[in-house]
């Protein structure tokens, strides 16, 4: 099973909750790993068992980052919020960096992150 790597920033976790609730037949089909505040709030609304890292800000991007370096992540959706800044901007930038190092799809907003999730459902179909 492929994995995808799910992150929002505070001010996205609605819209990430949301995202989740129309795309969940898709995302049944990958391992889920996430931030800790990201994914224990998706397991608590639709039970996913995502599997959480530490929150973003303690570290967690660095985690995700580290999955994406040893390529134990297929895909990521990260849902920033550009509009406010945060205290772990270098860790973000450097989970985007690994994601093109290593060639990783990579949605930073949800209609990217819809057609990323629609791909990459389809590939699993075409596997299948
Ligand atoms: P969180 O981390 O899911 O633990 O909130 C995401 C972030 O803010 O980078």
């Amino acid at each position: 099973m492929q994995t995808i790597a799910l992150i929002a920033h505070d001010k996205k976790k609605d819209e990430m909750l949301d995202f989740v609730g129309h795309h969940l037949t898709e995302l049944k089909k990958f391992n889920l790993v996430a931030t800790h505040t990201t994914g224990t709030l998706i397991n608590e609304k639709y039970h996913l068992n995502v599997d959480t890292k530490m929150s973003g800000p303690l570290g967690g991007d660095q985690q995700i980052g580290a999955l994406v370096a040893t390529e134990q992540v297929n895909y990521v959706i990260f849902l920033r919020d550009p509009l406010t800044s945060q205290p772990h901007e270098p860790d973000i930038n450097a989970l985007l960096r690994l994601c093109d190092v290593h060639n990783i799809p990579l949605a930073t907003n949800r209609r990217s992150a819809h057609i990323l999730i629609q791909y990459a459902a389809s590939k699993t179909q075409a596997e299948a």
